[in-house]
Parts: C-alpha cells; structure tokens; sequence
C-alpha cells in the first residue's frame, strides 16, 4: 500500500471512532484528532495518533484509545500503533465540525455554549424548540464533560458540551 492510501484508510478508519458517550459523532468530528504521524520501518508503517481530551479525565478517554489502535491493527500493513493525548492546544468546542454539532444534536446535546463576556452567563441554543431563553441549572452534569441546562421556554432539560477543555 502507499503511503498516501495508507494516510487516507487511517483517516478513514479515525473517522468510525465514536465518542463512547456519544455514539452520533465521531473523534474527528469533535475536533479530537490533532496529529496523524505515519512512519516507515522494516516490518512495515508505524502511526502515532495525537489527540487532544475533550475534557481532562473524561472516563472515555481510554475506550477511546483502545478502539483507534484496534482499527489501525486492523490494516494489517500498519506494525506499531500508538495513541498519545496532548493538552496544548487546549481543545475548545470551535474545534467541532458543523456534522459534530449535528451529531450532538441529534443526541439531545446543545452545541457548546457561547459566553458572554460582560457577565459570564452562557448563551445556548435548546435542541428541542431551539430556544435561547435557557438557564444553566448544575454546571456539573453527568460527566466532566457535559452540564445540564434548563430551557424555560419547552420546560426541558437539556445537556451542552462545556466550551473549553479547562473548565473544569
Ligand atoms: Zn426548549
């Protein structure tokens, strides 16, 4: 195989990665991958695939991990295969792409949060009615990764990814 289709199935197969917790988006598609690095040795290519958490201690990260190197085993070109989580850049939710948001969607999850910068209240958008008269109701949600928030128009709870990967 060449190396550029090599790059391309890797891509491919990073593509079918799917958020453990979310299973409509896929680790590309939150803007985790950051770096395919693709090597050449005798027995054959080495891929290390850096990414960056989403959140800092997300309980996916290691499902995560352990479901990209059993895809890149499965091109049977492909020698060594590692996966290293890199905190800088900080991921931050600009990295979704537009199918994400969708994705999230789809899963009754809001598009991350804008913040205004006056009073440092969250603006977001209620995945039922669309609604922007919402409240945040717990920022602690069911993971690190999530908070709840209450729309006061469909009377809905919803959850929204946090923002930045820092805010903890
Ligand atoms: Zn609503």
């Amino acid at each position: 195989m060449s190396f550029t289709k090599l790059q391309n199935q890797v891509a491919e197969g990073l593509q079918q990665i799917m958020d453990p917790e979310i299973n409509t988006v896929s680790i590309v598609d939150l803007g985790m991958v950051e770096k395919i690095e693709i090597g050449q040795r005798e027995d054959g290519y080495t891929v290390n695939v850096i990414l960056l958490p989403t959140f800092l201690g997300c309980p996916a990260l290691g499902i995560i991990k352990g479901n990209i190197i059993k895809s890149l085993f499965a091109l049977p070109e492909i020698a060594s295969a590692t996966v290293q989580y890199a905190y800088h850049p900080p991921w931050t939710s600009d990295r979704i792409t537009p199918q994400g948001l969708q994705g999230l969607k789809a899963f009754g999850i809001s598009a991350p949060p804008s913040i205004n910068e006056e009073d440092g209240s969250w603006e977001a958008e209620c995945p039922y009615c669309s609604s922007m008269y919402v409240t945040v109701d717990n920022l602690f949600g069911p993971t690190a990764c999530r908070s709840i928030l209450y729309c006061k128009n469909c009377k809905n709870p919803f959850e929204v990814m946090k923002p930045i990967s820092n805010l903890m």
